[in-house]
C-alpha cells in the first residue's frame, strides 16, 4: 500500500517549510488539507501543483474510510494542516489512527510547531512539560480548567487567540498567582515576533496597555507551579539575571 506522509509547514516563515517536505508534497498523488485554498495558496508560492482533498474536523470521520482506502490501493497523501504540525491543535488523528490500524504506513516529514517553538526560546524549564492546546473558550468551564492544573509541577504550554489573550491572562493571573513566571510568545517567525518574558500579572499588564500586544497569534509558556523554596529562587535568579546587564 501508499504512505501516509503527515508533513509539517510553516507557521509564518516560508523559509521554515524544508526542502524534504517540498519534495514530499510535489510527488504525492493528492494532498488532504484543513483549508484547500490556504494550502493552494502554500503550493502555489512554491510553484507546485496538487490534487487537494478537504480534511477538517467536520468530515474526517467521513473521510478517513475513503482515505485509507486509497492507501490500500497504493497511493500516497501528504497530510498538513493550515500551519505547523497537523495533529497539533489541529485535524489528523483520526485519519492516521484508522490509516495505522489498517496497516498503512505512516511517515512524518517534521517542521515547525508554534508549541515547540515557544518552548524553544522561553527560558522555561523544559525537561519536562504539558501542552494544554487552547483553554476553553467559555469563562466557567477556562477557571475550572485552570484550577485543576494549578498545582502542575510541570512546565505548562497554551495556545491562544487574539480574541481571549486578554481574558485567559486574567484567569490564570487569578487562578495561578499574580506571580507565577510566564513567557508569552507572539507571531513567531513573523515580522512581529515578540517574546515577552514576565510575571503573569506583568504580561496580563503590558498586554492590556498595548493593543499591539494583542495582536496576532500566541504562545504562553508557563513555569509549573513550585514549592516555595522553588519560587523564591527562580525569582531570584531572575532578578540576578535582570540586573546583571546593568551592572559594570
Ligand atoms: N498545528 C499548529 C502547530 O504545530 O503549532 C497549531 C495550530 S492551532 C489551530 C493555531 C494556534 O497555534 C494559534 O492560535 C497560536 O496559539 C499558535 N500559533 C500558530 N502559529 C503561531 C505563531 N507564528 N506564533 C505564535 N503562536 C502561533
Amino acid at each position: 500500500s501508499g504512505t501516509l506522509h503527515v508533513v509539517a509547514t510553516p507557521i509564518g516563515n516560508l523559509g521554515d517549510l524544508s526542502p524534504r517536505a517540498l519534495e514530499t508534497l510535489r510527488t504525492v498523488d493528492a494532498i488532504c488539507a484543513e483549508d484547500t485554498r490556504h494550502t493552494r495558496q502554500l503550493l502555489s508560492h512554491f510553484g507546485l501543483e496538487r490534487p487537494l482533498l478537504a480534511l477538517h474536523q467536520h468530515n474526517e470521520d467521513a473521510q478517513a474510510a475513503q482515505l485509507v482506502t486509497r492507501l490500500q490501493g497504493g497511493e500516497s497523501l501528504a497530510l498538513v494542516s493550515d500551519a505547523g504540525t497537523p495533529l497539533v491543535s489541529d485535524p489528523g488523528f483520526r485519519l492516521v489512527g484508522a490509516a495505522r490500524a489498517a496497516g498503512v504506513r505512516v511517515s512524518p516529514v517534521p517542521g515547525a510547531c508554534a508549541a515547540i517553538a515557544a518552548l524553544s526560546v522561553a527560558g522555561v524549564a523544559s525537561d519536562r512539560f504539558v501542552f494544554e492546546g487552547f483553554l476553553p473558550a467559555k469563562a466557567g468551564a477556562r477557571r475550572e480548567r485552570l484550577s485543576r492544573l494549578a498545582a502542575e509541577p510541570r512546565t505548562l504550554i497554551f495556545y491562544e487567540s487574539a480574541h481571549r489573550i486578554e481574558e485567559s491572562l486574567a484567569d490564570l493571573a487569578a487562578v495561578f498567582g499574580n506571580e507565577r513566571h510566564a513567557v508569552l510568545a507572539r507571531e513567531l517567525t513573523k515580522l512581529f515576533e515578540t517574546v515577552l518574558d514576565d510575571t503573569l500579572a506583568g504580561l496580563r499588564q503590558t498586554v492590556a496597555a498595548d493593543p499591539n500586544q494583542r495582536r496576532g497569534e500566541f504562545v504562553l509558556v508557563v513555569e509549573g507551579a513550585g514549592d516555595d523554596a522553588d519560587a523564591s529562587l527562580a525569582e531570584g535568579r531572575r532578578l540576578y539575571a535582570k540586573l546583571a546587564g546593568h551592572l559594570p
